[in-house]
Formats: C-alpha cells, sequence, structure tokens
C-alpha cells in the first residue's frame, strides 16, 4: 500500500506541505494566510490536476497541523477508493510534459509546431513530430519528477 508523504514547499514566509501518494502531489496541508487568529489556523485541500474531476476536490480546516493531516487522510482513505492508475498517470505525464517543454525552451529547441513541416529536434538529438507524447513519455518519463 502506497504510503502519503509529505515536502515543505519552498516558500519560506508561509508553512505549507505538499502531499505526494508516491510521486504523485495530491494536496496540500498548511497555514492559511490572512485570517483572524480566533479562526482555524491550518488548511487542507486534496485534488489534483489533470486526473481529478474538478468537483471532486475536497478541503476543510484545522486549528493545529495534526488534526489537520487527520482530517486530510480520512478524506484521502475515501477518495483514494475512487481513483486509479489512470488518475494518476494522467497527473504524471502532464507534470513530465511541462518539465520537458521548459527543458526544451532553456535549451533553445523549437517545438515541432513552430516549425513548418511539423519536425524538430529534442534536445536529447531524437527528431520528433507534433505528435511527439510518445518520445516525451518513453525516452523522458519522470523528467519532471
Ligand atoms: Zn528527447
Amino acid at each position: 500500500m502506497t504510503a502519503l508523504t509529505r515536502r515543505r514547499s519552498d516558500d519560506e514566509h508561509q508553512e505549507t506541505w505538499h502531499i505526494y501518494f508516491g510521486d504523485v502531489r495530491v494536496g496540500t496541508i498548511g497555514v492559511r494566510a490572512g485570517i483572524p487568529t480566533s479562526a482555524d489556523q491550518w488548511g487542507w485541500s486534496i485534488g489534483f490536476y489533470p486526473g481529478m474531476e474538478p468537483g471532486a476536490q475536497r478541503s476543510g480546516s484545522a486549528a493545529k497541523f495534526d488534526e489537520a493531516r487527520a482530517a486530510f487522510e480520512n478524506a484521502w482513505r475515501e477518495l483514494e477508493s475512487t481513483l486509479n492508475e489512470d488518475n494518476f498517470e494522467a497527473w504524471r505525464r502532464s507534470r513530465d510534459f511541462h518539465a520537458w517543454k521548459n527543458r526544451m525552451w532553456a535549451e533553445h529547441c523549437r517545438m515541432p509546431t513552430q516549425n513548418e513541416n511539423g519536425w524538430s529536434k529534442c534536445f536529447c538529438g531524437e527528431p520528433i513530430p507534433v505528435a511527439c507524447e510518445a518520445h516525451i513519455h518513453t525516452v523522458h518519463r519522470g523528467i519532471g519528477a
């Protein structure tokens, strides 16, 4: 059974934890900004896109981190049974595509859509057509992990 893990976000001004299910970022738990001190200081939310229907997202608030974490875990347990590998794979493919595209830009490579003949060269040297998803998701699988 895959466990939930958390990684602190880079934001130094506000404590936010990204929650991962395996390698998929499924939600966050963090200090809520701009709310009165009498209100719940922690918020949590579950949802990832693509892969989950927008209406399926869950969220809540709690006074303490541990309470927010417990509420998150309860909600996740319910939600997890409605998800399958295709949901997680959709998110991974999107993550990898965006990382690949950023690397293409960083290395000044043209996208196939920018060339009249619909072909270009990947930063790895491979010729790629407009429909280059297969190349990205095989040769560069995990590039955004
Ligand atoms: Zn490549």
